[in-house]
């Protein structure tokens, strides 16, 4: 499978396509692509049997499509949590690697990694490793914009956009992290936390994509 091919599919499991239909206008957004190159590239991905596609429904993975993207997830984030954990990368510089040796990695090396790795349930940003067997671990999570001023949790995933974990890095902001929501401010402002007892000040939209325990 061609690299393009491989993004789509794990960018529609990611987006639920495993359980439901996706829409067209949803892959075009994460992929960042036109309308109609999705189209075109979906057309190819029920040829070859990874999804079913209905026109103006969305597409669902087949289990062959579920198969491919499980493998490509787990590989990004066994990846992950080895270049962080042993060689010292950054989030992003992490997230950034990973999504090349995803694509090139034999299925027995990402094997063979998760057994020297202790297998880790979640990388290092939050997400769930699925296991060889496609299952996987699903925490009960709100965004921190969810959160009432006063509430107390516990980070538990960022986004993967490389300019926000940079930022939340910076704040020192770790997944783990106890986190008290102090005040937002009025029109979307800055939001007041305090992180394992340190006040600091997150920007709205970085809020949005901060996820903590439901509760
Ligand atoms: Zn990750």
């Amino acid at each position: 499978m061609t690299r393009n091919k491989e993004d789509y599919i794990k960018e529609i499991y990611k987006l639920g396509g495993g359980e439901e239909q996706i829409n067209n206008k949803q892959i075009a957004e994460v992929l960042n692509v036109s309308p109609a190159s999705v189209t075109e590239m979906l057309g190819k991905l029920q040829k070859e049997e990874l999804i079913v596609y209905e026109p103006y429904k969305g597409s669902k993975l087949t289990e062959k499509g579920m198969k491919a993207a499980v493998t490509l997830l787990r590989g990004h984030r066994l990846w992950e949590v080895f270049l962080i954990e042993r060689l010292g990368y950054t989030w992003s510089e992490a997230h950034e690697d990973a999504e090349k040796l995803e694509h090139v990695a034999p299925v027995r090396l990402i094997d063979r990694l998760e057994e020297y790795l202790g297998y880790p349930a979640f990388c290092p940003h939050g997400s769930a490793i699925p296991q060889a067997d496609g299952k996987v671990q699903r925490l009960q999570l709100k965004s921190l914009l969810e959160m009432k001023e006063g509430e107390s949790s516990a980070i538990r995933r960022v986004v993967e956009k490389n300019d926000l974990m940079d930022y939340l890095q910076e704040l020192g902001i770790h997944i783990g992290s106890k986190v008290t929501v102090e005040k937002f401010e009025a029109l979307e402002g800055p939001v007041a936390i305090r992180v394992d007892d340190t006040p600091k000040q997150l920007s709205y939209k970085a809020a949005g994509m901060v996820y903590v325990d439901k509760n």
